[in-house]
């Protein structure tokens, strides 16, 4: 029988989750579906209850759902659990409804790709959203040696800050209080791209050899990814690869097999051009 997948969220009708987990499918053998649902608010956690019966598997969540779905959830994974939320459902053997988060493990994994060295780095973070949210933990696991969350509202990079300090070294700050020093990653994990704009970006972070990397990605450089080759950083990265890595993470929790992501990533590049 052909088990069910799908991703909830609103809008969805862009998302390219379908599109890499069948994929990812072909290439691994597995007989799945995965389909793309817009999710009506009021209707999120029925909708939730009703797909994972019979054959359907599991489900990754997205916006705006993500803090829904972490309080459906019997049981979370550590990096959900602090993250206060999960793009990752299924039921385990006793029924119980489980949720991981992905998102920074796919973030971790494409800068691995790219041959980015994490431990010992100083990493600043723009922004303090869901993404953030989710990538702090798997980035202060991996080694950094320091994490600099800078936001617009300078009280939630505090709150996160102080939420995660227990695991590294963790400073919350608005964008006046960061220092003018050099950072060797800085990742862009604010909304700002998608209405064409940047968040107050400073030159003297970036040196020769500085990592940058938007979680946003598109067709041609995002408005960061061109600032920060305009200022010379030594590589530069979009969030592409870290879409189809957290997929690809999601893919092995249901079907206990691990895609490769590279012809993925590939083709997905290709399409975008
Ligand atoms: P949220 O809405 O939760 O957070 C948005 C963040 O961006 C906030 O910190 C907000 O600051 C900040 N922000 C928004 N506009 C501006 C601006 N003009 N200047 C400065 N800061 C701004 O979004 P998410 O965390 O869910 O998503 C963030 C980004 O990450 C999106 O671009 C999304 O597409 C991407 N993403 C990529 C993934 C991937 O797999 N590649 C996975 C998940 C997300 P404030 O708190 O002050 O409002």
């Amino acid at each position: 029988m052909t088990e069910r997948y799908a991703v909830f969220g609103n809008p969805i009708k862009h998302s390219k989750s379908p599109q890499i987990h069948r994929d990812f499918a072909q290439a691994t053998g597995q007989d799945l579906s995965y389909s793309a649902l817009c999710v009506e608010p009021e209707r999120f956690e029925i909708e939730v209850e009703a797909f994972l019966q019979g054959d359907g598997k599991g489900l990754n969540i997205t916006v705006p759902f993500k803090q829904r779905a972490w309080a459906m959830c019997a049981q979370r994974s550590p990096a959900a659990e602090r993250a206060g939320a999960v793009n990752t459902l299924y039921r385990d053997h006793n029924g119980e409804l489980c949720g991981d988060n992905t998102d920074g493990i796919g973030l971790v994994q494409d800068l691995r790709n790219h041959g980015v060295k994490l431990a010992g780095a100083r990493v600043l973070i723009l922004g303090a959203g869901g993404a953030v949210r989710g990538v702090i933990e798997p980035l202060l696991a991996a080694g950094c040696a320091s994490l600099t969350i800078a936001n617009r509202t300078a009280a939630r990079a505090e709150e996160l800050a102080r939420l995660f300090a227990d695991l590294g070294s963790l400073q919350g700050c608005g964008y006046p209080e960061l220092a003018a020093t050099s950072f060797d990653l800085i990742i862009n994990g604010t909304s700002a791209s998608l209405q064409g704009e940047l968040p107050p970006l400073q030159r003297s972070w970036v040196a020769p050899t500085t990592v940058c990397y938007d979680m946003m990605y598109s067709a041609q450089p995002t408005p960061f990814c061109a600032w920060a080759q305009d200022v010379g950083a030594g590589l530069v990265l979009d969030g592409l690869g870290m879409l189809v890595e957290q997929a690809a993470a999601a893919f092995l929790i249901w079907r206990g097999v691990a895609p490769q992501t590279a012809p993925v990533i590939a083709d997905l590049r290709e399409q975008l051009r």
